[in-house]
């Protein structure tokens, strides 16, 4: 596997890295999934500074402080619900991660961690999810220093088993 990749199952919110990355919903008014769980965990000054935001558009990324969540940052990140509008989900989800990654950049987090974006309620087969996550982060990684290091952090068995046999090849 790739030095600068690593594989967790676990809760993202618990993470003590530079920027955890939230599976955001367009109003980045909270949601449930990863999205009511890093909002649970940051406290109510997480939502009062995405209030002031504008919301965020599909394929896009913003970026706030982490409150009282472990991770200094959060990046906001609206994945494509599979299945509705043009049917362009594959390139939108790669924008997710290249935009998170270049908010990442911009704001020196040297370790981002991400979770399954739009595996959840936004139905994106995980398959298909995973191949473009790992395609978008590594070619990022190979002309980018910073940041050193991305973890992907699957918190269903399923999403860790199919990110296993991707990394491995
Ligand atoms: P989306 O609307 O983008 O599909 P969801 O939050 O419904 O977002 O799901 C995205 C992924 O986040 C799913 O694979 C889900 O298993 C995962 N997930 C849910 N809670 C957590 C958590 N606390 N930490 C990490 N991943 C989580």
């Amino acid at each position: 596997m790739e030095t600068r990749i690593e594989l967790i199952q676990g809760d993202i919110t618990k993470l003590k890295v530079d920027a955890i990355v939230n599976a955001a919903n367009p109003s980045l008014l909270g949601g449930g999934g990863v999205d009511g769980a890093i909002h649970q965990a940051a406290g109510p000054g997480l939502l009062e500074v995405c209030q002031l935001l504008g919301g965020c558009k599909t394929g896009e990324a913003k970026i706030t402080r982490g409150y009282k969540l472990p991770a200094q940052f959060v990046i906001h990140t609206v994945g494509p619900v599979w299945g509705v509008g043009d049917r362009n989900e594959e390139s939108l989800l790669a924008g997710c991660y290249r935009k998170s990654l270049a908010q990442a950049t911009v704001h020196g987090c040297n370790i981002v961690a991400f979770p399954n974006i739009s595996t959840g309620v936004y139905h994106f087969p995980k398959d298909l999810a995973a191949e473009i996550a790992i395609r978008e982060v590594k070619n990022y990684l190979s002309s980018n220093a910073v940041p050193e290091k991305v973890i992907f952090v699957c918190y269903d068995a399923e999403n860790f088993s199919i990110y296993q046999d991707l990394l491995s090849k």
